[in-house]
């Protein structure tokens, strides 16, 4: 079996790379346990070093790193130069917090000292998206290596450049040989990879079908998991909202990536008294993205990065508009070559069509118009998934209060729900489960080893 990757600006193939064979899997997963063994004896100074190196080589290489990301998945190269110095920041941000964060705590009790301790678990297997092929990476790599862990990373398998590379610039930062490897397999090694002993924890994220496989793999194993999956966020806009604003950042939250973000503003829930206003606005909004050549440092909107992504676009909205959705703006494939897809706006969104029921992954909007601000929030919770939400209102008592009603991991008032290594990132419902970045993140791969000491 091979892996290609296919540009997706052109529909051509770019490269190709033969699928590691069980042996060479089975010599990574050796060098990452030995490696294991002296890298959780590092100190913080050390793991710092590396980090700070890895996060500048992130920042200085940032158009090289952006272009392969370009090339393989096809999202602006604008977007691709911003996600790699992303990745420094969370690199940064870990090698700063790190230590305190997995600092020993003093529990009073009655022992003469009793303690939480913070120790690593061992190599921990990361299967990954190509939406964000280097973001979704790092913010695995900087908590899980500043924790004392080493990593082991199966990407998928449209983005073998960048897995690659990935593993290059962290050799590159001087981590030692064995504290990350790219393991270059499809996804039918990967269940016995984390049944391998050696193998202490894995990360999935990705759909939820992927991590509902993975995840019953693992349970049977008796491995810890943390499973980032789908969404279909709300984007809830009530009559009191500045709807420019609304309607801007709405664009940009539903375009961002192409579309092809987890986070992406996903079903617009917008009060009848203002949905003809919100839905003129946003179609102009969406017009005046520029799609091009993802290359070109002004192109907004690029291909969506496979043929059957695209394709899985064209059933989403037909079926939609056969149940009498409305096309207010694009709705079809652009000509030419490529995996284009032209930004839409569907209106008249309801329950039973898939731009209401299913994820959909790239430049399309769905609006479902509702009475009032309480059929929003049951309209914005009428899915199965959980991961972010956003609310559109100048009545910052009101949002609070509906905060706490939304089934979400994440929720941003007034803004565009994005990821922030300061902050938790993750979801519930069948958006998965445990957290990425913040102090939750580093914590989660940890073994809270409690020490007890007597008089
Ligand atoms: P995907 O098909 O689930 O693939 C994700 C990863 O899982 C790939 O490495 C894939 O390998 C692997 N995989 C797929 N099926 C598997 C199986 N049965 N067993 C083991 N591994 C398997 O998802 P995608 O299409 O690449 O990414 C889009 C999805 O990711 C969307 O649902 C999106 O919302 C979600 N996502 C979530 C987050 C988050 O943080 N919550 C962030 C980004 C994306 P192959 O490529 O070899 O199949």
């Amino acid at each position: 079996m091979a892996l290609h990757a296919v540009n997706p600006t052109t529909g051509k193939e770019i490269e190709r790379f033969d699928e590691f064979a069980w042996k060479q899997t089975d010599a990574r997963l050796t060098t990452a346990a030995e490696a294991f063994k002296d890298w959780r004896l590092t100190s913080f100074a050390e793991r710092v070093d590396h980090m700070r190196t890895l996060a500048e080589l992130l920042r200085r290489n940032k158009r090289e790193y952006g272009k392969i990301m370009t090339l393989e998945m096809g999202k602006p190269i604008t977007e691709a130069m911003a996600e790699s110095e992303k990745c420094a920041w969370a690199c940064d941000f870990y090698a700063e917090k790190a230590e305190a964060l997995l600092a020993d705590e003093e529990v009073p009790t009655d022992a003469k000292l009793s303690l939480v301790r913070h120790e690593p678990l061992g190599p921990i297997l990361a299967v990954m998206p190509w939406n964000f092929p280097f973001w979704q990476v790092f913010r695995f790599v900087a908590p899980s290596f500043m924790a004392g862990n080493v990593g082991l990373l199966k990407h998928a398998s449209n983005v073998p450049r960048c897995a690659i590379s990935i593993q290059e610039i962290i050799e590159e930062a001087g981590f030692p040989r064995g504290t990350f490897n790219t393991l270059l397999v499809g996804s039918r090694q990967v269940e016995r990879i984390v049944r391998d002993s050696r193998i202490r924890a894995v990360t999935l994220t990705g759909s939820e079908k992927a991590g509902a496989s993975v995840a019953a793999v693992a349970g049977s194993e008796v491995k810890k998991t943390v499973m980032e999956l789908g969404g279909s966020d709300p984007f809830i806009v009530l009559k009191d909202a500045d709807l420019e604003k609304a309607a801007d950042v709405g664009a940009q939250a539903r375009c961002i990536n192409t579309g092809q973000s987890c986070i992406a503003a996903k079903r617009f829930i917008v009060e009848k008294a203002v949905s003809k206003e919100f839905i003129s606005l946003f179609v102009e909004a969406m017009r005046s993205l520029r799609v091009g050549d993802p290359l070109k440092e002004d192109t907004q909107v690029g291909p969506v990065a496979r043929a059957d992504l695209r394709d899985e676009l064209v059933r989403q909205v037909s079926a939609s508009v056969s149940k009498g959705a409305r096309v207010d703006l694009g709705g079809k494939p652009a000509r030419g070559p490529g995996f284009f897809f032209e930004p839409t706006v569907l209106s008249g969104v309801r329950k039973g069509m898939p731009a209401y029921d299913e994820e959909v992954f790239g430049p399309v909007a769905g609006v479902i118009t509702v009475p009032g601000e309480s059929d929003a929030i049951k309209v914005a919770n009428d899915t199965r998934y959980g991961l972010g939400a956003s609310i559109w209102t100048e009545n910052l008592e009101k949002a609070i209060r509906l905060v706490s009603e939304v089934e979400a991991g994440m929720v941003f008032v007034n803004g565009l729900v994005k990821s922030d290594p300061r902050l938790p990132f993750g979801g519930v419902k069948s958006s998965g489960y445990g957290r990425e970045l913040g102090m939750p993140g580093i914590r989660e791969f940890v073994n809270a080893k409690t020490v007890w000491i007597g008089a």
